[in-house]
C-alpha cells in the first residue's frame, strides 16, 4: 500500500459504526439501529437532493462527542484507522464549538482531540494534526479563530467554514478569516461544494484562503476545451497560477446531496490534467462510505488514473499540508 497523506477527513464524519453503538449505549442515546452493517447503511444511504439533508447525520455522531473521553476516543481511533488505510500525515478537522453541550469549555474539547491524535501517534507512528472549523451558519468564527491561533502548539495547523453553503459566503466570515490570515494558522474554506463559483473566487480573493475545499465548481470559472479546463476568469486563473491545493472528495461529493454531481460528470481527472493542484481526500469516511484508497481506486477505474499521476496526487497532497508547508 502506498504511504500517502490528508487533508480533508472530518472526525465527526468518520466514526466507527461499532464505536457510535458503544458510545450511545454508555450515553443512553437513541440509534435508528444497533447493528454494525445496517447503521453504517443508514449513514450511507442515498440522502435526496435536499441540500441540507446530511447535516442530519451529523447531529447523531456529534451528540455522541459530547465529553472528553468520547472525543479523545474518536481522535485516536481516526490516527489507527487512517493508519491502517496507508495514510501518515493527515489533517483532521472538527468544529469544537459544536461540543460544548454537556458542559465542557472549547479549550477541554481542543485538549481532548488533540491528546486523541497525541495517544494515536505514539502508538502507529506518523504525523496527525487538527484544522478547526467554524460553522458558516453561526455567527461565532472568530472565537474559533483565536481558538485555532491560541493552539497553534496544541495540534491545530489550519481553520475552515464549514456547514450548509448557500446563502453563507465566505466574507461573511471576514474577520476571523482576516485573524487566520495574519497567524502561523492555515486557512482553508469550504467552497464550491454546494454553492456556486462565486463562493471560489470569494473565499480566494476576499477571504484569503490558502486551499479550498472541495472547490470542483471552479469549472464555472472556466472554458471547457478538449476535455481541458481553461480558466476565463482571475479566481480560476489565481487558482491554477498558484497552485492553491483543491481538496477533492469524490465520492462525497455524489453522495452527499449537496449538488447534483455523478461519477460521471465528476471533473476530478479533467482539472489533473489542466494543470490544477488537485488533492484526493474522503470528507467523510462514514457518510460517504469510503476511504482515502478508494478514492484513489475510484480515480484509476473510473477515471483512468495511471500510477505515475497517482504517485503525483500523493505528492501534491503531501505537499500541501499546512503542517509541512509555509503557504
Ligand atoms: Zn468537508
Amino acid at each position: 500500500m502506498k504511504d500517502k497523506a490528508v487533508l480533508h477527513d472530518h472526525l465527526d464524519g468518520g466514526l466507527r459504526p461499532s464505536t457510535i453503538i458503544d458510545l450511545a449505549h454508555q450515553l443512553n442515546i437513541k440509534l435508528p439501529t444497533t447493528d454494525k452493517q445496517l447503521l453504517a447503511d443508514w449513514f450511507f444511504e442515498n440522502i435526496s437532493s435536499q441540500q441540507n439533508q446530511v447535516f442530519n447525520k451529523f447531529e447523531l455522531t456529534i451528540s455522541i462527542m459530547q465529553d472528553e473521553e468520547s472525543l479523545e476516543r474518536v481522535a485516536y481511533e481516526a490516527v489507527e484507522d487512517l493508519t491502517i488505510d496507508g495514510i501518515s500525515q493527515g489533517e483532521l478537522r472538527y468544529a469544537p464549538l459544536q461540543h460544548l453541550r454537556k458542559g465542557l469549555k472549547p479549550q477541554n474539547v481542543i485538549d481532548s482531540v488533540s491528546r486523541g491524535l497525541q495517544r494515536g501517534m505514539d502508538k502507529f507512528g506518523g504525523n496527525f494534526n487538527s484544522i478547526l472549523c467554524a460553522m458558516r451558519q453561526n455567527e461565532d468564527s472568530s472565537e474559533v479563530a483565536d481558538l485555532a491561533i491560541s493552539n497553534y502548539l496544541n495540534g491545530v495547523v489550519g481553520f475552515d467554514l464549514a456547514g450548509p453553503e448557500y446563502g453563507y459566503p465566505p466574507s461573511k466570515h471576514i474577520e476571523a478569516c482576516m485573524k487566520i490570515h495574519n497567524s502561523d494558522i492555515g486557512l482553508t474554506i469550504h467552497a464550491g461544494e454546494a454553492a456556486n463559483f462565486s463562493y471560489i473566487d470569494d473565499a480566494i480573493f476576499n477571504c484569503k484562503a490558502q486551499r479550498i475545499g472541495h472547490g470542483w465548481q471552479i469549472i464555472d470559472g472556466c472554458t471547457e476545451n478538449d476535455g481541458l479546463f481553461e480558466p476565463n476568469t482571475k479566481a480560476a486563473e489565481y487558482i491554477l497560477e498558484e497552485k492553491i491545493p483543491l481538496e477533492i472528495c469524490i465520492s462525497s461529493n455524489i453522495k452527499s446531496g449537496a449538488s447534483d454531481i455523478t461519477l460521471e460528470s465528476h471533473p476530478v481527472i479533467k482539472l489533473f490534467n489542466s494543470g490544477f493542484n488537485v488533492t484526493l481526500n474522503p470528507d467523510n469516511r462514514l457518510m460517504a462510505s469510503t476511504t482515502l484508497s478508494q478514492e484513489y481506486e475510484i480515480a484509476k477505474k473510473d477515471f483512468g488514473l495511471t500510477e505515475d499521476k497517482e504517485n503525483e496526487i500523493i505528492q501534491n497532497t503531501k505537499n500541501s499540508l499546512f503542517q509541512n508547508s509555509n503557504l
